[in-house]
């Protein structure tokens, strides 16, 4: 099947940033086989949309997120994260099959919705005899149709032992590392348009072992799997890491093999000089999320300087319970204004913020040569966004109305060449059901 879309502008993300006025973006199958200025090719029986009013950008992606906290949003609203997350661990602690499968439906709508056509998952809680929660995140992401990073989070370092989390919701070392293995080898998929990879993910300085982070990162490295945890979020973490370990936390994961390429942190926002001039050095990459660090209080991450060391930047919404929008381009909003709010005017440009959400993702999620621009050969993940409403209409810059205005309308998100949203509503999944389905299931979680 072959799409044209046709009078639009294209902000392409390639190489040499390619921007076009009036444009084509031609989709055939599940790949970009046409993009540039003009109305493009003639195709026989293709699907043409008249996409007058409306800009094309590379579909959105999100490099953190915890989907399982969709039924879980809005509590603790004004704390901060240590006492956030012991107010939550013990609903967390309740979650199952059914529960999780809703709660990444109902999120990954909402990230559709965004633009968002790739996303990565970081699962951690894992109650005893609640099934494969796992399995169960990958088939909502199957459903709703977004490319999907499922990142096999663990805890095993629970209160007893110095940790955070209730001892109740921490797993067995050697359970976690064999299940791990088993999530590479049933779901990982290296095929250039594959719609699910396997990460391995431990959860933090302060809910896991050292023991637990060497081996995973072992493991990984054997299997040629990409390595993702939290990291330098806020200053209680760091309190933990200097009093536990008598050091900054990213030395300590440095300590246990945690450095390179194919490691991505979440947060960052507590690096100093050394680390962001490391990070650099390393080419490793940092899922921003200044929605979450702003709601929990924690600190702007220094995104700007991180990009300027080499190191990469994608961005990240983060866990549904502390970023309720959950939406992909409201994260490249905030990042454009608290760089600015942080570094002055000319810390980041509007550009280099819808980098990060398309291109910077990429590369953090290892996916550079098949997704983050619009590039002939590339997979069709192409998100169109409207810009002739009422509250957008008048701004001449296409860029500065979708990174500074409210968000528009999504005309069309296409993943893989399929369709997922028409006109803002979500074709694959009901969005209303899943709603009203949250809804119950919220209030069953709080009252039980
Ligand atoms: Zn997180």
């Amino acid at each position: 099947m072959t799409i044209v879309l046709r009078n639009c502008a294209v902000v392409t993300m390639d190489g040499a940033r390619n921007e076009y006025t009036s444009g084509h973006v031609v989709v055939d199958g599940n790949r970009i086989a046409s993009v540039g200025d003009g109305p493009g090719p003639v195709v026989a029986d293709a699907t043409v949309v008249d996409a007058s009013g409306c800009l094309a950008t590379p579909g959105l992606v999100n490099t953190h997120h915890h989907l399982y906290q969709w039924l879980t949003r809005g509590l603790a609203p004004d704390a901060a994260l240590f006492d956030w997350l012991t107010t939550l661990y013990p609903l967390w602690a309740r979650i199952d099959v059914d529960l999780v499968n809703l709660a990444a439906s109902a999120g990954l709508a909402r990230l559709a919705r965004s633009g968002c056509s790739t996303s990565a998952d970081h699962h951690y809680v894992f109650p005893q005899g609640s099934g494969d929660v796992f399995a169960a995140v990958i088939a909502a992401a199957q459903e709703v149709g977004l490319r999907f990073h499922a990142c096999r989070g663990s805890m095993d370092l629970g209160r007893s032992a110095g940790g955070l989390p209730p001892d109740h919701i921490v797993e067995d070392r050697d359970a976690i590392l064999a299940a791990s293995e088993r999530a590479i080898e049933e779901w990982h998929d290296v095929s250039f348009d594959a719609m699910v990879r396997v990460a391995l993910a431990p959860c933090s300085p302060f809910s896991v072992t050292g023991e637990l982070m060497r081996e995973s990162a072992d493991l990984a490295r054997s299997k040629h799997v990409r390595l993702h945890t939290h990291l330098a979020e806020t200053l209680d973490e760091e309190d933990f890491c200097r009093e536990r370990f008598g050091c900054l936390p990213l030395d300590y994961v440095e300590s246990l093999g945690w450095s390179g390429p194919d490691v991505w942190y979440a947060h960052g926002v507590h690096f100093d000089d050394t680390a962001v001039k490391r990070l650099g050095a390393a080419h490793a990459a940092v899922a921003h999320c200044p929605t979450s660090n702003a709601r929990l209080g924690a600190g702007i991450a220094r995104a700007a300087e991180l990009r300027a060391a080499g190191a990469t930047v994608g961005l990240g919404v983060d866990g549904a319970a502390s970023s309720e929008a959950s939406s992909v381009l409201e994260e490249a909003r905030h990042a454009v204004l608290f760089a600015r709010a942080r570094g002055g005017p000319g810390a980041m440009t509007v550009r280099e913020a819808l980098e990060m959400a398309t291109m910077g993702g990429a590369a953090a999620l290892g996916r550079t040569e098949e997704i983050g621009s619009l590039e002939v050969g590339k997979l069709a993940d192409v998100a169109l966004w409207r810009l002739d409403t009422p509250s957008h209409a008048g701004i001449t810059d296409p860029v500065a109305a979708l990174l500074l205005g409210s968000p528009p309308p999504l005309k069309l998100l296409l993943v893989n060449g399929r369709t997922v949203v028409q006109d803002d509503v979500v074709r694959t999944v009901d969005e209303y059901a899943l709603g009203a389905r949250t809804a119950v299931a919220h209030r069953k979680l709080v009252a039980s």
